[in-house]
């Protein structure tokens, strides 16, 4: 690993001044479990570190009006406890439990897993089927970008130089909905995804027709992606075979996957209909458990 400076600020303010006075030659980290082994394998060789561990605010896990705001700064092993989330967003905390191992899940924050922007990875994929979106500061401004508007290539996102994210805000499901996130990994159960999906389904009165569904996929092609064209098949439709096999179908033709050592592009691509099946199904049902009760 190269030397480097690290400094240790206490305020979003000072991070943001370090970040424009130190330029390329700054990096930020949160957790570090991704950046760490980026410095040792030499991928990335950073003056100055500049760590969010001490910035207050960055923290917490708050509900505001219909919406769920995770402070950048929390970690995966947060979100998976959290009673409010377990309570009102079960399927964020399932998705952030299905991450790696304990150890990683108590370091690897919010933020970071987006800014990373590595495609398999698990919580963008429920993230952008929740709508969610990424707050973002920089020197003398702020913005908000929709999730599905955020990542650009492998390991590429819209963040300009001197910006950090602050916390992604996640809309809570509507009424008679259901989410479900299915992590399809067939070598170990502590392994990024070979295909990931999460989907939302919500229902029309009367709990028989789909009223509107999300559908995020993962694993799947150089960033996590919206299944648009699998979306468009379900409003005012029943969840019947044909439907299911028609929508996983057309996920398959979103996608454009690697081959590597979780599986040929073609299996890859298969995998993503089977998937796209199962988690439109268990949404379904969960969005149907929401009327009925269990
Ligand atoms: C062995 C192993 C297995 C893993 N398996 C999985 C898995 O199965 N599924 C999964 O989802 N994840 C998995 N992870 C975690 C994932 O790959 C990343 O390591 C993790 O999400 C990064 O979070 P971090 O907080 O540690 O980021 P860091 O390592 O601190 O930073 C990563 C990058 O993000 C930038 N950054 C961090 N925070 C911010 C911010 N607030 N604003 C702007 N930029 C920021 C850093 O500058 C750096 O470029 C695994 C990690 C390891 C080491």
């Amino acid at each position: 690993m190269n030397a480097f400076d690290y400094q240790a600020p206490r305020t979003v303010d000072e991070v943001l001044a370090l970040l424009r006075e130190h330029g390329d030659d700054a990096r930020v980290i949160a957790g570090g479990t991704a950046l760490v082994t980026m410095m040792r394998q030499r991928l990335v060789l950073p003056g100055c570190l500049v760590s969010l561990r001490d910035v207050a605010g960055l923290g917490g896990i708050e509900a505001t009006k219909g919406e769920i705001r995770l402070g950048a700064l929390t970690t995966h092993r947060e979100v998976e406890v959290s009673p409010l989330l377990k309570e009102r967003l079960p399927v964020l905390a399932e998705t952030f439990r299905r991450v790696a191992t304990v150890r990683i899940r108590h370091m690897a924050t919010v933020g970071g897993s987006l800014a990373h922007a590595d495609p398999n990875q698990d919580p963008p994929v429920t993230l952008m089927a929740l709508d969610a979106r990424v707050e973002v500061r920089r020197a003398g401004g702020r913005r908000e970008v929709p999730l599905s508007a955020f990542f650009r290539d492998y390991y590429e996102t819209v963040l300009e130089p001197g910006e950090i994210i602050t916390a992604v805000t996640v809309p809570l499901l509507s009424a008679a909905s259901g989410a479900a996130y299915v992590k399809f990994l067939p070598r170990s159960a502590e392994d990024y995804a070979t295909v990931a999906v999460a989907a939302t389904v919500t229902l029309e009165a009367g709990g028989e027709r789909c009223r509107e569904a999300r559908v995020a996929l993962g694993s799947v092609a150089p960033t996590p992606l919206r299944a648009r064209a699998a979306e468009a098949l379900l409003p005012g439709a029943r969840p019947d075979e044909r439907l299911l096999h028609a929508a996983g179908e057309a996920a398959k033709g979103e996608v454009n996957p690697l081959t590597d050592h979780r599986g040929s592009a073609a299996y890859k691509r298969e995998m993503t209909a089977v998937m796209v099946g199962r988690a439109l199904t268990q949404a379904w049902e969960a969005a149907r458990r929401s009327i009925r009760g269990p």
